[in-house]
């Protein structure tokens, strides 16, 4: 069937790009479905400095720029469009955006995740106002300054660490009354002078009408409201990963990630899973790349066994 694609990606960050260059490069001739704009997360980050490759670090639009040239050089074909829906259950699979349907022998999914928020309506008015969902992002904007990060987890407390070596002072701000993240970032976080806990504390509202000033905290065992000043608001409770469009097509864990079978195979023989989309826990572009990798060489010895 000429009109049916050998390989289609989902997703344009440094996942599916990275597969894309591989593919290419091994004569997959894929087709990227690129989401409404190309290069995911990175493209919103000012400067990349753990991307090895780059010892004076590199912004992260013109990483992924790169990345797109790279995959082009190789031929491989860019549609700058949403998927909407895909049947996994069809032979071919069947993948529908606003303008076409698309078939495919195989599937990269390459969607990655987005932050989740505490959708307070003076949170969402300030984002990019001092109010981020990316330390190390958004980080550098607040040197000298007072920052508060929202969570327990992990992330935070990483978060935390990062901007402890920017920020004159970091305020956690978690709901319970202990921290969910691993021990020892714990013991990092009380090593450190500037960062501070105030636990069982919820924000209830993000203070400032341009720019954040504070953020009003409430004690949820006493009730109590105070306000804590500070510039920058940093939220870190947690990604949602871009996989409304799958929804009974293949398995998802609770949080909506996909879950896989191997290193990226997934639950429909034929569609493989690379970056964020199926990683709640590294997140990162070197991460996503090796994955990426993984993935394309993954649907190559795929095609190759069903004689494509
Ligand atoms: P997470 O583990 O799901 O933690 C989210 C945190 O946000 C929790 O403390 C949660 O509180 C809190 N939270 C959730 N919704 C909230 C709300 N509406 N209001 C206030 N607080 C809220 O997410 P994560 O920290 O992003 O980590 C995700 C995964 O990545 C985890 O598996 C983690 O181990 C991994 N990770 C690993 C590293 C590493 O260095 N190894 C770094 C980053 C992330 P509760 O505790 O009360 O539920």
């Amino acid at each position: 069937m000429d009109n049916v694609e050998k390989l289609v990606i989902i997703g344009s960050g440094p996942a599916g790009l990275t597969a894309a260059i591989y593919a290419a490069r091994g004569n997959l001739d894929p087709l990227v479905i690129t989401g409404e704009t190309v290069g995911g997360l990175p493209t919103i980050a000012p400067l990349i400095e753990d991307y090895p490759g780059f010892p004076e670090g590199v912004v992260g639009l013109e990483l992924v720029n790169l990345f797109r040239k790279q995959a082009e050089k190789f031929e491989a074909r860019f549609l700058t469009e949403k998927v909407e829906s895909v049947d996994f259950k069809k032979e071919p699979f069947e993948i529908k955006t606003a303008s076409k349907t698309i078939l495919a022998k195989s599937v990269i999914l390459a969607t990655g995740s987005n932050p989740i928020w505490l959708n307070l309506p003076s949170e969402q008015k300030l984002i990019g106002r001092g109010v981020s969902a990316c330390a190390v992002c958004d980080g550098p904007f607040f040197r000298g300054k007072k920052v508060v990060i929202v969570g327990g987890g992990d992330s935070a407390l990483k978060e935390a660490i990062y901007l402890s070596k920017i920020a004159s002072e970091v305020t956690i701000i978690h709901r319970r009354d202990e921290l969910r993240a691993q021990e020892i970032l714990q013991e990092q976080i009380k090593a450190k002078e500037n960062i501070k806990l105030v636990l069982e504390s919820t924000v209830e509202e993000v203070s400032g009408e341009d720019k954040v000033t504070g953020v009003k905290v409430k004690n949820i065992s006493t009730g109590e409201i105070s306000e804590i000043d500070c510039e920058g608001v940093f939220i870190a409770i947690g990604h949602k990963p871009a996989t409304e469009f799958l929804k009974d097509q293949l398995e998802l864990d609770a949080k909506g990630f996909i879950v896989l079978k191997g290193e990226t195979e997934t639950s429909v023989q034929g569609v493989f899973a690379a970056g964020d989309v199926a990683d709640p826990r590294y997140r990162q572009v070197a991460t996503s790349v090796g994955s990426g990798t993984k993935a394309a060489l993954d649907a190559e010895a795929y095609l190759e066994e069903i004689k494509i």
